[in-house]
């Protein structure tokens, strides 16, 4: 016997009775964006891999160690995105976004990839919902920005289940400070670092506040606080930004330690966590983002966007509160006599377009066996359909849930169940 071939290690199937699932999250998602008037965005899978190394940077684990890149047939070196800002900003460059309006709100739903170690609610190839709102400096767009991810996990009844924390890493004066305070702090202490973290003193200081490593964490605990480096613009900015979470009811506590891995943020940074999620516990992760349009070759334009996977989104909700979904299936045709075989195509496919979703025997079962598929498959009624029945022009309908049988002329049956529903 050949060999089954496997999937790749670290991706999923996404299999029909789960993709119900994701489709009533999707529902939602599009409800909110709209309320919210996020436009939705559907950029490439792959780009260019410079955009990645310049948009991302180099330094970040994402770039330097995750990243499916390949030459194509010309020798181009192209990548899987393993995120959308950087091609969403593309994109919003490119096709000259900010002409069309001075605050363009996208968002949009993909599959990303990196090469991580997997885990549960780790994988190659994930889901990400994501929201930009590029054009606007000013605090109320962070805080419109946090709302909607805010609202939609109220809308999936699992906003008591997250926590947001957040923090600012201030403009590029302000880092710069905390950077040097940074550098004080520790070098006295430099070799009782990890390797990564003495790898980072000098590239990245901030990233060794995200280690993990016990020893590093013991000396983070005391290290100083970027809040106490910000300068006046900077702080004011991130003020305001909790004083408008303040007004709105939208709790959050302040983590001194997140920094997040990717290097293009500026001025506030957040994250939503789940305690319904094991060790990868990170639902949703954003901010802004001021240079990035400009550092891809756009003009100075400011941003803030965020980007949460829908897989971990759906294992808290699975958890919480599972998402229900509808019944697929309307009717099952069952079939006595096998001279009608050649008429059910035509009468199931009337049905279907009258609006119905349906499905008949292909396999020309047994009638107790066509009972039970249509048992299996959830349908809301059957029509037995016989010689007799046909010859009269009518079937006897079936109600499954109320045992109900009624005698309906076929032209009827989906008047009748559409009446019903
Ligand atoms: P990031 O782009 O790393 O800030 O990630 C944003 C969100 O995407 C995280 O909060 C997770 O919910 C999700 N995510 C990131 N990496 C993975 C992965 N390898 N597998 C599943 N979800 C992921």
């Amino acid at each position: 016997m050949p060999d089954k071939v496997q999937r790749v290690k670290g991706v999923n199937d996404i299999l029909p009775a789960e993709v119900r699932q994701w489709q009533a999250l999707e529902t939602i998602i599009q409800n909110v964006m709209a309320g919210y008037a996020y436009g939705e965005i559907r950029p490439p899978i792959f780009e260019k891999t410079d955009l990645f190394a310049r948009g991302v940077g180099e330094d970040t684990d994402i770039v330097s160690k995750e990243m499916y890149t390949f030459s194509d047939m010309g020798g181009l070196s192209l990548t899987l995105r393993p995120e959308l800002t950087a091609g969403v900003v593309r994109s919003y460059i490119q096709n000259n976004l900010q002409q069309v309006s001075p605050v363009q709100k996208l968002w949009y739903e993909g599959p990303m990839f990196r090469q991580e170690r997997p885990q549960k609610g780790r994988y190659r190839q994930f889901w990400q919902l994501g929201a930009e709102a590029i054009g606007s400096p000013n605090p109320e767009q962070d805080v419109e920005i946090i709302d909607l991810f805010y609202a939609l996990l109220r809308e999936l009844g699992i906003e008591k289940s997250v926590t947001l924390k957040i923090n600012s890493v201030g403009d590029s004066e302000s880092r710069a400070a905390y950077r040097s305070a940074l550098r004080d702090y520790l070098m006295p202490q430099l070799n009782k670092l990890s390797e990564t973290s003495r790898n980072r003193f000098e590239s990245n200081p901030l990233r060794i506040l995200d280690s993990k490593a016990p020893n590093d964490r013991e000396i983070i605990k005391n290290a100083p606080k970027i809040r106490d480096c910000l300068n006046e613009s900077s702080a004011a900015h991130y003020e305001e930004v909790l004083a408008m979470l303040d007004k709105m009811v939208i709790p959050y506590f302040q983590d001194d330690l997140l920094v997040r891995g990717l290097d293009y943020y500026t001025h506030t940074i957040f994250e939503f966590t789940s305690d319904a999620l094991g060790a990868q516990d990170a639902i949703c992760g954003g901010g802004r983002y001021n240079d990035l349009v400009k550092e891809l070759g756009g003009s100075d334009v400011p941003a803030i966007g965020w980007a949460s996977g829908i897989e971990r989104l759906l294992l808290v909700v699975d958890a919480i509160k599972p998402l229900s979904t509808d019944p697929v299936l309307d009717l099952f045709l069952v079939v006595t006599g096998s001279d009608l075989r050649t008429e059910t195509p035509g009468i199931i496919r009337n049905w279907r377009s009258a609006g119905l979703s349906c499905d008949a025997d292909t396999l020309r079962r047994s009638m107790k066996a066509q009972m039970r598929e249509a048992n299996r498959q959830g349908a809301r009624y059957v029509a037995i359909l016989g010689e007799d029945e046909f010859s009269q022009g009518v079937v006897q309908l079936k109600n499954f849930e109320s045992g109900k049988q009624t005698t309906v002329a076929i032209e009827k049956v989906a008047e009748v169940i559409i009446k019903d529903a």
